[in-house]
């Protein structure tokens, strides 16, 4: 499964970045997804906090940002795909509405950690 991949990865970045915090946990991940990706985000923070429980992170919130679809043609059109419905699980159409030739997505790809919050106590170094 695809989401599963993708959330490992995702909880990967966030030991990292709260390494780099100096934390060993993580209140709150929160993950840029495209809408022109195929990826389900109800099935994705799923996937995200199932793989984090064996994790020192099973505690995690799970935040998911949508990006919006857009594209962009050779004849010079842009803008979010026609067809596109909202839904997650519809792949947005790669037509151009002016020309119908094949457009290239320039944003709506996107599936990254976005930010993540680590706990407050983590982050007073300075009191010591
Ligand atoms: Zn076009």
């Amino acid at each position: 499964m695809h989401e599963l991949s993708v959330a490992e990865a995702i909880l990967d970045r966030a030991r990292e970045a709260a390494a780099d915090h100096g934390a060993d946990s993580v209140e709150t991940l929160t993950v840029e997804l495209g809408e022109a990706t195929h990826i389900n985000a109800d099935q994705l923070r799923f996937c995200i906090e199932t793989v984090a429980e064996e994790t020192p992170l099973s505690a995690v919130e799970v935040a998911i940002e949508r990006v919006p679809a857009r594209a962009a043609c050779d004849c010079g059109w842009s803008g979010e795909p026609p067809t596109f419905d909202g839904t997650a699980a519809v792949v947005p159409s790669t037509r151009c509405p002016e020309c119908g030739s094949g457009t290239e997505f320039t944003q709506g790809r996107e599936c990254r950690l976005a930010s993540i919050d680590v706990p407050a106590d983590t982050q007073t170094p300075t009191e010591r």
